[in-house]
């Protein structure tokens, strides 16, 4: 219910332009986004490669209405690669495609994301595709699989709570193109196309976890970045892995910045690849909002900074 009702609210102008304006909110966004300037978000980057821990940048926006708003959001990509290269920080990135105008022009996107992809293979780094919501979900699969039929430097996402995910997961293996980011999904979908029940959600999630991590996938390809704070998920990969022999260097975990310390340095200490997506920019409302979502408890968490000086 309180789920839905986020959700609900992360699409709302006029609460958006409410929740920017708050001081308090403001303040509150810093536990989730590393900071409103790409050079405020190197340094997180930095940081947290100072503790074996990867990156990927992710500088938030998403829905834009016109080309040149999707042109300015390449052009601040563009930068951060650029700042990545002269910071000597290896960090990869992640983007949205309607933040590259996928609601506006199909073929506009796909040049801007390519001119990204370009400028990363460049910087010696890579490009991941966040999965949006379900309208988004063919035509940002057009769109990966025109990308990876060019550069290799480039995966997507796929959501476990989908019933479509297997038969995608499938897809992609048997086409060399699985390099896939693995997540619960964060909208909120009907059940006729999501699984309602969480207890569902987490098994499919556990399934494409041990398809992805499957020697035939592997065989063709595959490389699996699992990500979840979920600590059964995590474990049941751990043991998957370990029954299978499966190296360390041939998956990764990922976390999002701020979520599950504790359990970011844990698995860093104890010899996995652990990537945590570090979102920065001050277009953080719909973001903020999915992770409000998420855990009723971060809703006393920001209303405890009201309170605070
Ligand atoms: C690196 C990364 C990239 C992602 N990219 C996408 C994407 O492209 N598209 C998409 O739809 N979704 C994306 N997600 C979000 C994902 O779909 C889930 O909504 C989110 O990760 C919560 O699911 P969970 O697997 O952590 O499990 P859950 O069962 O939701 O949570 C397990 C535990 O994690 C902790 N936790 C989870 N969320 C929070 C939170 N907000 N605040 C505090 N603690 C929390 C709690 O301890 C909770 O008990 C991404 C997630 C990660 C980690």
């Amino acid at each position: 219910m309180l789920r839905a009702l986020f959700i609900y609210l992360s699409k709302l102008r006029w609460m958006r332009s409410l929740i920017l304006k708050l001081s308090f909110t403001r303040k509150a966004s810093r536990r989730f986004v590393a900071g409103e300037t790409a050079p405020e978000a190197v340094e997180v980057v930095r940081y947290l490669n100072q503790q074996n821990i990867l990156a990927t940048l992710d500088h938030l926006g998403e829905d834009v209405h016109t080309e040149a708003d999707a042109r300015s959001a390449c052009d601040d990509y563009v930068r951060i690669l650029d700042l990545i290269q002269q910071g000597g920080v290896p960090s990869h990135v992640s983007l949205k495609l309607t933040q590259f105008g996928l609601d506006v022009s199909g073929d506009v996107c796909r040049e801007l994301v390519a001119s990204v992809i370009e400028k990363a293979a460049q910087v010696g780094t890579f490009v991941r595709i966040d999965m949006e919501g379900a309208p988004h979900t063919e035509r940002t699969l057009a769109v990966y699989r025109d990308m990876r039929k060019i550069y290799s430097n480039v995966g997507i996402v796929l959501q476990a709570y989908l019933y479509r995910t297997e038969d995608d997961v499938k897809r992609l293996v048997s086409e060399g193109m699985a390099h896939v980011r693995l997540c619960k999904g964060a909208y909120k979908e009907p059940a006729s196309i999501a699984f309602p029940r969480k207890a569902d959600v987490d098994a499919n999630m556990v399934k494409l976890m041990q398809l992805m991590l499957g020697d035939e996938a592997r065989a063709h390809g595959a490389y699996l970045a699992m990500a979840t704070h979920d600590v059964r998920m995590i474990e049941a990969t751990k043991k998957f892995v370990a029954e299978h022999n499966i190296p360390k260097d041939a998956f990764e975990f990922q976390m999002l910045y701020g979520i599950r310390r504790d359990l970011q340095q844990q698995l860093a200490a104890e010899g996995y690849k652990l990537r945590v997506y570090v979102p920065y920019g001050n277009e953080w409302y719909p973001y903020f909002m999915r992770r409000l979502a998420e855990r009723p408890a971060n809703i006393w968490f920001v209303l405890s900074n009201f309170f605070r000086p």
